[in-house]
């Protein structure tokens, strides 16, 4: 067995020109993380104070996915809130009353800003202060952004971790984290390897409960899950934490570099790196051989939606023989993405931000095989005989790690498949 070294294309992208366009964009805004993390904090609640579009937003996009009671909900912003008429601040602290004594199994609730409570300049933070103190011990309140004005629709994820780093307590001990919310199926694979390489103490970051929540300090190192935790990354940092750098773990090549990197900071012997990750890997090579070939010569374009259009393309171009047109991001963050910018293979426009109109027309006319794009775009993209994947739907799926390599290659290959049957 052998691990590809992490350069080894002629060239990469860490040194491409990037396109930076700043002009109308077509994201959805950070409320749509609450989708995923509700489900993955499970003793949180997600109080979103906003207008009747923000609940309309957060019951479609999670309408067919909710069994239970949700955990997250609005506090709608009524016509004399943003008149100023009313308080707002003691309807939302009456509101929080009422939620809280309905149900007390609650331990942490968050106050997600929206696009109407940042226009009415409604302070969030300091409401969470006060009814932290308030609910304490048994409630922590925190606030976060969601706001469509400041955020893209996984920069939720990164506003909510970040707001959490103040409150994890200290630790002296070599500690590891993984940062990012994973779906629970994929977290436990990732805990089982790194048991299995020896590696004791680790934690999830977000934890499932406040109970489990990681410990930080100068010997604690973090590797990030997904590539759009910038500022959760800053935050870890300044609490003394290392940031371990590397490709993200999509894909066999990628979540082989991802585990080595981890792997090399806590000194596993390469004998028993290679003994753990043979079996998985190998497993991932076959999956991915399955489908590779029905990708393997097809173009691909990305639009600007999630920011893991990076480490996406490098898997498609390197592991299933695509070819990268475009790959738009909407926000590229050189330190976290340089392990997957260096392995991509120069040739794509890499793009940052959009000018949706422009990038539209480079669409057309590159008539890609597979367009990666947002749910508002697929539609016409779709009427005029392009092939799309919504990239929604990478976020909300497992597609980290060995396990999952050939199921996201699949993602990416039924599209194509759908469009060549319409066509017989
Ligand atoms: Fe719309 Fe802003 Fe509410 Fe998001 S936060 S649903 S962009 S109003």
């Amino acid at each position: 067995m052998n691990i590809n070294p992490l350069v080894d294309v002629k060239e990469g992208c860490s040194s491409a020109p990037i396109l930076k366009e700043r002009g109308q964009n077509e994201v959805f805004c950070g409320l749509t993380g609450i989708i995923w993390l509700h489900r993955k904090i499970q003793d949180a609640f997600f109080l979103v104070v906003g207008s009747r579009t923000c609940a309309h937003l957060l019951q479609s996009a999670a309408g067919v996915m909710i069994f239970a009671e949700p955990r997250f909900g609005t506090a709608i912003l009524e016509e004399k809130d943003l008149a100023g008429m009313a308080d707002a601040q003691e309807e939302l602290d009456s509101q929080v009353d009422k939620l809280l004594e309905r149900r007390p199994e609650i331990r942490q609730l968050f106050l997600v800003g929206s696009c109407p409570s940042e226009v009415i300049k409604l302070d969030l933070s300091k409401a969470a202060e006060r009814m932290t103190l308030k609910y304490a011990p048994t409630v922590r309140v925190l606030s976060y952004s969601g706001s469509g004005i400041e955020t893209t629709f996984t920069q939720g994820e990164d506003a909510c971790l970040a707001s959490m780093v103040n409150t994890l307590e200290k630790t002296e001990e070599k500690e590891l984290i993984l940062v990012g919310a994973l779906p629970d199926i994929v977290e436990d694979q990732f805990l089982t390897i790194l048991k299995q390489l020896g590696i004791r103490r680790v934690s999830t970051f977000p934890s499932r409960t406040v109970g489990s929540a990681p410990k930080i300090g100068e010997n604690v190192k973090f590797i990030l899950c997904q590539p759009f935790l910038g500022d959760t990354c800053e935050a870890l940092e300044d609490k003394g934490a290392t940031h371990i750098a590397a490709p993200f773990p999509f894909g066999e090549e990628g979540t082989t570099h991802w585990l080595k990197a981890i792997a090399t900071q806590f000194t596993v012997e390469d004998s028993l790196f290679e003994k753990v990750t043979e079996a998985p890997r190998n497993r991932a090579r076959k999956a991915l051989e399955l489908v590779s070939k029905n990708l393997s010569g097809r173009s691909v374009f990305f639009f600007p939606d999630s920011q893991l259009e990076i480490s996406l393309a490098r898997f498609l171009v390197r592991e299933c023989g695509m070819n990268a047109l475009e790959v738009g991001s909407p926000y590229i963050n050189r330190k976290i993405v340089a392990p997957d910018l260096e392995m991509l293979p120069k040739g794509p426009i890499i793009s940052e931000g959009q000018d949706v109109d422009c990038q539209l027309d480079r669409c057309r006319e590159a008539q890609p095989d597979l367009t990666i794009c947002g749910m508002g775009l697929a539609n016409p993209l779709e009427a005029e005989g392009l092939a799309t994947k919504w990239s929604i739907e990478l976020v909300f799926s497992p597609v980290h790690g060995y396990e999952q390599a050939g199921d996201l290659a699949s993602l990416f290959y039924r599209p194509i498949k759908r469009r060549e049957l319409l066509k017989v």
